[in-house]
């Protein structure tokens, strides 16, 4: 059975490359505790790996995730706090592993560090200059030049007015910076600010230290080649962070599409507005774990649609509990499954990773194949 995933660039369903699957999924910024919104992102793309290896057993997969471990929010977190970013990196990694863990995700093969890629994303950058899409500035930085790349937008499908505004509420916003060419252009390479307690390393442009997007437009190329499978996010990360990796790689390594589908996760809400950092409006997953089982938990996210953005509700998360538990009791229970089983649940699967529809057909079996399936969603049953 093939599995097919929305694309977010064609705006349609598309059937996952045959033959081995290079998988690349944005992870976290570590300078906070792991909400809500990140098990879901970060759950639906563990059940994406079990259900391609459930589906096609001798499928080869290479999941890489990034650790952004150089970032201005990181520095300015390790600032407040009168500690060292890498040891607040360490720290907070260690404690996003601990968690994802408990929430029973299998993991990439590779969690990896922007900061080991240093090479990599000097050498693209450099190449991005010599093709006229960079250019330097002041003070030793490096700007993507959004106008040498008609396409950009393509993803996202946003006017330029609303990409300005939601270029100017990121963290680093720098829409008005002098020296950039078009408000647009974003930082390849950050010039050192001087401060003592700042990173920076060498550069041709001088020393510096890389900015957000070329991060992963560098690891994808040292650890999954050229072009991609699949690469995967929250859907926030869509534009400007997206986009512009497309254009970086694409650009710079002359081969398209950088990636065959580009999967996003949808937002979980609370009040009304995204769960994150920024809003302080979050449900931290070791807190929901104190009183919950993790398979209450990974059914209470499986019951949402990764494309459908849901509000976080308590009523429902108890429900979700009561779920998982009779699912559990069914698992002890002899195994009775309906014949066309198996095959409903796959083909939920294989239907753009329908997880409510997949626990729904779960609900049918018992015993060893309730285990059996149960165990492709990543439940302990
Ligand atoms: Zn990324």
């Amino acid at each position: 059975m093939r599995l097919f995933l929305y694309d977010t660039l064609s705006a349609g369903e598309k059937a996952l490359p045959e033959g081995p699957i290079k998988l690349y999924v944005c992870g976290v910024t570590p300078y906070d505790t792991t909400h809500l919104g990140h098990a879901f992102t970060f759950v639906q793309f563990d059940v994406l790996v079990r259900g391609m290896r459930w589906l096609a057993p001798r499928r080869e997969v290479t999941y890489i995730q990034n650790v952004t471990d150089i970032d201005d929010s990181i520095l300015a977190r390790a600032r407040k706090l009168g500690v060292d970013w890498r040891a607040l990196g360490d720290d907070q990694v260690k404690l996003y592993t601990e968690d994802m863990q408990a929430l029973r995700v299998a993991g990439p093969r590779h969690l990896v560090r922007a900061t080991s890629a240093i090479p990599t994303i000097q050498g693209l950058i450099q190449v991005l200059l010599d093709r006229a899409a960079a250019y330097t500035a002041n003070s030793g930085s490096v700007f993507f030049r959004v106008r040498s790349r008609p396409s950009y937008g393509e993803l996202s499908r946003l006017s330029r007015t609303r990409m300005l505004e939601i270029a100017g509420q990121q963290d680093d916003a720098d829409l008005d910076d002098p020296r950039k060419e078009d408000p647009l252009d974003f930082a390849l390479w950050k010039g050192w600010s001087g401060r003592e307690d700042e990173p920076c390393w060498d550069s041709p442009w001088g020393r510096g230290r890389p900015g957000w997007h070329i991060e992963c437009s560098a690891l994808c190329r040292q650890y999954l080649g050229e072009q991609l499978s699949v690469h995967g996010g929250g859907a926030d990360l869509i534009f400007p962070h997206h986009e512009s990796e497309i254009a970086q790689s694409e650009t710079a390594l002359g081969v398209r599409p950088f990636a065959e589908i580009w999967s996003h996760v949808a937002m979980v809400r609370m009040d009304g507005e995204k769960m994150s950092k920024s809003l302080g409006n979050m449900v931290f997953v070791r807190k929901l774990l104190e009183q919950f089982s993790a398979n209450a938990v990974r059914v209470y996210l499986l019951e949402h649609h990764y494309r459908q953005a849901w509000e976080w509700s308590p009523a429902e998360m108890d429900a979700a509990a009561r779920r998982a538990s009779a699912l559990e009791s069914a698992a002890r229970a002899p195994d009775t499954t309906p014949a066309e089983t198996r095959e409903a649940f796959g083909a939920a699967l294989a239907h753009d990773l329908d997880t409510p529809r997949a626990l729904e057909v779960l609900e049918k079996a018992s015993g060893a194949s309730a285990r059996d399936l149960g165990g492709v969603l990543g439940l302990e049953l």
